[in-house]
C-alpha cells in the first residue's frame, strides 16, 4: 500500500524542514526549455503501440515539460514507467490508459529521481489502492536528499521558490514582446507556469514503496518485466525496464531523442553503461523524451557522448578556455549531430551544447 506523505511530513522526517530554500538555477532544471517553445494544453500525450499490450505515451512538447511513459498491460493489471512532472499530466495519461483497459495500475516504476519523471505518482496511488511504486535504492535516496540535483522533495521546495520569479520574468517578456506571435507564445507559457505553480503547491509527493539494488525480474501475470541496474549514467540510480520477449526497453533519460542533460550525470561511466545496455536483445527504445527509437539510436547517442568527451579533453589539453571550447566544439560537432539532435522544439543541439561542454569539462577534466 502506497503511503501518502505530505511534502512537509517528508521534509520533517528527513530533518531538512528548515533547510535553506534557494532560487532556482535554470541549469538545475532537467528539461528547461526556451521560452518560445510550443505549448498546448490539450493533447498532452499520444499513446503509441510498441508491441502487443505495450505502449509509449509520448509527451507533446510543452513549456512545462513532461516525460514519456511506458505502459505495459499484464493479465491482471498495468505497469506504468514514469509519471511526468505533474498530476494533471499523469491524469491525462491515466485517462488514455483506461481507454485501453479497465484493469488497475499495479505498479509505477520511476526510472530516476528527476522532477519531470515522478511528480505525478500521486494520481496513480489515489486511484489504485495497493499500488506499488518501484525505483532503485539510489533513486529512493535521491528523492529526499537536499543536494541530489534536479528532482526530489527538496527540489519541489526549490521550484516553489523559483517559479514565481520565472512567472515575473515571463510577464516582463510579454510586455516587451515585439510581435503578436511571440507574445501569444509567451502568454501560453505564462499560463502553464501559473498552472504548474498551483499544482506544485498541492503536490502530495509519493515516494517509492519498493526499491531494487540489483537487476530483478518482476513476474507479472503473463508478462516478464526485467528491471536492470547497469551503472551510473544520466544519474547514479538509473533503472532500465526491459521486456525480453517483446524486445523493448524503457530507458528514462539515459537514452533520449534530445540532447542529453549532464548536470546529475557521469559522462564517462554513462558510455560504459550504454555499452552494457547494448548487450540486451531489443529492437525498440521507449526513451524519456522524444519518439520511440530503434536500437541503432543507442550507437548514435553514445557516439555523441564519446565525441563530446574527446573534444573537451583535446580542447582543454590545448589550453582553450571554457568559453572558447563552448564555441569551438559547438561548431566542430554540428555537422554530425546538430540536425538529428534538434528534431523537437525542446532539448535542441544549440540550446544545450554549451551546457554539455561545461558539464563534461567540470566532471571529466576538472573532476568535480
Ligand atoms: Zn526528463
Ligand atoms: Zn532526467
Amino acid at each position: 500500500m502506497a503511503k501518502h506523505w505530505t511534502r512537509r511530513q517528508v521534509l520533517a522526517q528527513i530533518g531538512i524542514a528548515a533547510a535553506a530554500v534557494h532560487t532556482l538555477d535554470p541549469h538545475e532544471l532537467c528539461c528547461a526549455v526556451p521560452a518560445h517553445a510550443k505549448t498546448t494544453d490539450k493533447d498532452l500525450f499520444e499513446l503509441k503501440k510498441v508491441a502487443d499490450g505495450v505502449y509509449a505515451a509520448v509527451a507533446a512538447a510543452a513549456y512545462k515539460v513532461n516525460s514519456n511513459a511506458a505502459v505495459i498491460v499484464t493479465d491482471d493489471g498495468v505497469v506504468v514507467v514514469d509519471s511526468h512532472s505533474k498530476p494533471s499530466a499523469a491524469r491525462a495519461v491515466y485517462t488514455e490508459i483506461q481507454g485501453i483497459t479497465k484493469k488497475p495500475v499495479r505498479k509505477i516504476v520511476n526510472t530516476h529521481f528527476h522532477w519531470d519523471h515522478w511528480q505525478g505518482n500521486e494520481v496513480y496511488a489515489a486511484a489504485n489502492p495497493g499500488l506499488e511504486i518501484v525505483a532503485s535504492q539510489r533513486t529512493r535516496e535521491n528523492l529526499t536528499r537536499p543536494d541530489a540535483g534536479a528532482g526530489g522533495i527538496p527540489f519541489i521546495e526549490k521550484q516553489l521558490a523559483g517559479v514565481p520569479s520565472e512567472i515575473e520574468k515571463l510577464k516582463g517578456d510579454i510586455m516587451r514582446a515585439s510581435n503578436p506571435e511571440m507574445k501569444s507564445r509567451l502568454e501560453a507559457n505564462l499560463q502553464q507556469a501559473e498552472a504548474y505553480l498551483q499544482e506544485l503547491k498541492q503536490l502530495k509527493p509519493m515516494l517509492p514503496t519498493r526499491t531494487v539494488s540489483t537487476t530483478v525480474t518482476l513476474h507479472e501475470q503473463g508478462r516478464e518485466i526485467q528491471l536492470h541496474l547497469l551503472g551510473r549514467g544520466h544519474t547514479d540510480g538509473d533503472l532500465y525496464i526491459y521486456l525480453p520477449k517483446e524486445k523493448v526497453v524503457a530507458t528514462g533519460d539515459a537514452l533520449i531523442d534530445w540532447m542529453p542533460f549532464f548536470n546529475d550525470g557521469y559522462p564517462e561511466e554513462w558510455v560504459q553503461t550504454l555499452n552494457a545496455l547494448e548487450k540486451l536483445d531489443f529492437t525498440h527504445i521507449i526513451p524519456g523524451h522524444g519518439e520511440v527509437l530503434p536500437k541503432a539510436h543507442l550507437t548514435f547517442f553514445r557516439g555523441y557522448l564519446t565525441d563530446l568527451i574527446t573534444a573537451v579533453k583535446t580542447a582543454s589539453g590545448g589550453g582553450a578556455t571554457l568559453e572558447e571550447m563552448q564555441k569551438k566544439i559547438a561548431d566542430q560537432l554540428a555537422p554530425k549531430y546538430e540536425q538529428a539532435m534538434s528534431k523537437y522544439p525542446l532539448g535542441r543541439y544549440r540550446d544545450r551544447i554549451g551546457q554539455n561542454v561545461e558539464m563534461v569539462y567540470r566532471k571529466v577534466v576538472k573532476k568535480g
